[in-house]
């Protein structure tokens, strides 16, 4: 997508008026929309694309910017992150949200069959995209999970069918805007239109509205769902559940939820990106003579080998045991620091074998101490 000209896609001068690229728009997106070229993968791309082009070049600061460095200047934040089966992804981008701004909501009547020969849709009006925030443990963000969440919603009224007709009634034409969906008023020299005020400009109405809706096609209901949580989410991350927003407008397309993660603090671990940090304590003599120890990682225990004179603040690396990799890249690593414990209180044979131990020992024979002891001669 990066590679395409946005001035050449839309077909029009670098200079061109914000009048002029809407036309161009209009025309491209009526010639590639997917209703018009039905399976056909190239147009819907070219759909997609010249969707963005517009998009970027409508608005006087992307298109600026757009000048200056090119598409370059769109792409990070959410590029590259798949899409689909988890759902993913920062700054997902709804060509048809544009399309829908230039031709105007109404997807059903009105402009819409006007542009593409009418008929052939369901009438009504789609409903708007929803926002869940969830909060999610960082277990579940490792692991997985399947949550049921519960909300209040326009949902599809049962009794209708989302369709606003009483049972046995139909949806007739508009008497009004006789199914075009706006009305034509002349003052004077200047005709101008506007929407049906009968139908809110969806061309059609209701024989007889439904009793529970009121010809609304949809009523607030609180409504359950099981959500899948893919291992690897972080703070930030969306998923989406088409069809899962506000239901349309008397038989329109249902809005998409877009469930957004927050992932708690955990009492042990700390991440960085895939990486899990956490910081242990060992025993001094375990420091000392080494040995193995157990640690904890978000998928059970697993053995750590400490080496004999370790050093407090020593940093090991597990392997594999961080977090997932949303893109299905490596694993990250937990990352453990041991933190060397000297014992606070000794009993009496403690005290007596450690007496023992310093005088065996004799003055500063460790490593460390040597190279600070000579360092620090001078000082004496
Ligand atoms: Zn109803
Ligand atoms: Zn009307």
């Amino acid at each position: 997508m990066a590679k395409d000209d946005y001035y050449e896609l839309l077909g029009v001068a670098k200079g061109a008026t914000e009048e002029e690229l809407k036309k161009a728009y209009r025309k491209k997106a009526v010639q590639y929309h997917p209703d018009k070229n039905p399976g056909n993968k190239e147009a819907e791309e070219m759909f997609k694309k010249i969707s963005h082009a517009y998009e970027v070049l409508k608005d006087p600061e992307k298109r600026a910017a757009y000048d200056r460095y090119g598409a370059a200047a769109f792409e990070g934040g959410g590029a590259g992150v798949p899409r689909g089966a988890g759902g993913m992804g920062g700054g997902f981008h709804d060509p048809f949200d544009i399309f829908r701004e230039v031709f105007g909501q109404q997807q059903g009547g009105g402009i819409f069959d006007e542009m593409f020969g009418g008929g052939g849709r369901d009438a009504g009006r789609d409903g708007s995209d929803l926002r869940y925030d969830l909060e999610i443990t960082l277990e579940e963000a490792a692991r997985g999970a399947e949550k049921e969440i519960s909300f209040r919603k326009h949902a599809a009224c049962e009794r209708c069918d989302g369709s606003g007709a009483e049972p046995g009634s139909k949806r007739v034409t508009c008497p009004t805007c006789r199914g075009a969906g706006q009305i034509r008023r002349s003052g004077g020299i200047i005709t101008f239109t506007q929407p049906c005020p009968t139908c809110g400009g969806m061309g059609t109405k209701v024989e007889k509205p439904c009793t529970a809706c009121r010809g609304e096609g949809r009523v607030v209901r609180s409504t359950k769902l099981n959500v899948r949580i893919p291992p690897g989410v972080d703070t930030g991350s969306r998923l989406r559940s088409t069809g899962n927003g506000e239901a349309g407008l008397a038989g329109g397309h249902p809005g998409d939820l877009y469930i957004v993660l927050s992932v708690k603090e955990h009492e042990l671990f700390e991440r960085q990106e895939d990486n899990l940090f956490c910081e242990i304590p060992i025993k001094f003599t375990l420091a000392t003579l080494g040995g193995t120890i157990e640690v904890p990682t978000l998928f059970g225990k697993a053995s750590l080998k400490i080496p004999s004179g370790t050093q407090s603040g020593t940093t090991f690396r597990l392997r594999e045991k961080g977090m997932p990799s949303l893109r299905g890249g490596r694993q990250g690593d937990q990352l453990v620091r041991v933190h060397v414990e000297v014992p606070q209180s000794l009993t009496a044979e403690q005290r007596k074998l450690l007496e023992e131990f310093a005088r065996v020992s004799g003055d500063a024979s460790e490593p460390t101490s040597k190279t600070f002891f000579e360092k620090a001669k001078k000082f004496f």
